[in-house]
């Protein structure tokens, strides 16, 4: 079966391999077999092959069903991913149980950490921030993260500060983000937990790959980050 696509100009169209072009030349005629897709620019007779249209509507206009490209799978899941039943995923949260019995109690926070994100369009804001923050707080500050580090998926710096800060430092943050992503996870001796789920963010939240780190078990509190102030404020806090 045979499809002029005069009027169908620039269309997605995606090839075999998962890589998606443009179509957006107007002579393009595009022949249909069952199992074949194949286009072709008539002046330069230039085929190309296994092209398959996503737009499900013309498609079905054409064949009714879009069927798959003949061959074997080259695909690395092998073809029966179709057949998986569908199963729950590990749970998420801290507890072994689905549904925990009972509340963790809030003193099991012993301090926090604010990762402050940036790129190398807004890093002077970062400085900002930084800057402002060693002016001000009594906290510990870690280095500047130029790459992405640990489970931060994008250049950052982090402070700790302890919990007696934190209705001070959070209110502070918000209000002078400077529009950058900032993680506020606090330490209770899960550190999966602590950065999967018990976080605050201020703007948008982005990814945060903890996923494979160690899961909470009774005994992990040993292992609470510390947070050791290395920082002398010198200016008194506006209020
Ligand atoms: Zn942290």
């Amino acid at each position: 079966m045979t499809v002029l696509w005069r009027d169908v100009f620039t269309k997605h169209v995606i090839v075999q391999g998962w890589k998606y072009i443009k179509i957006s030349h107007a002579n393009f005629c595009v022949q249909f077999a069952r199992r074949m897709s194949r286009c072709e620019k008539p002046e330069d007779k230039e085929p190309y092959s296994h092209i398959s249209i996503i737009t499900p509507s013309h498609v079905r206009a054409v064949d009714g069903v879009l069927a798959p490209i003949e061959g074997p799978s080259e695909s690395p899941w092998g073809n029966n991913t179709a057949s998986q039943e569908t199963t729950q995923p590990f749970p998420v949260r801290p507890d072994k149980e689905i549904l925990p019995d009972h509340p963790r109690p809030y003193t099991a926070i012993k301090s926090y950490h604010a990762h402050i994100y940036f790129d190398e369009d807004n890093y002077k804001k970062a400085a900002r921030i930084r800057h402002w923050v060693i002016e001000r707080f009594p906290v510990e500050l870690g280095d500047w993260n130029t790459e992405p580090r640990g489970p931060h998926v994008s250049p950052s710096f982090y402070f700790g500060f302890t919990t007696d800060l934190f209705p001070i430092v959070v209110p502070w943050l918000q209000l002078n983000s400077l529009g950058l992503t900032i993680l506020i996870h606090p330490n209770t001796g899960d550190p999966r937990s602590d950065h999967l789920h018990y976080s605050l963010w201020v703007n948008r939240s982005q990814p945060v790959n903890a996923y494979s780190w160690r899961r909470f078990e009774d005994g992990n509190e040993k292992d609470t980050e510390e947070v050791n102030p290395n920082i002398d404020p010198t200016v008194v806090l506006e209020s």
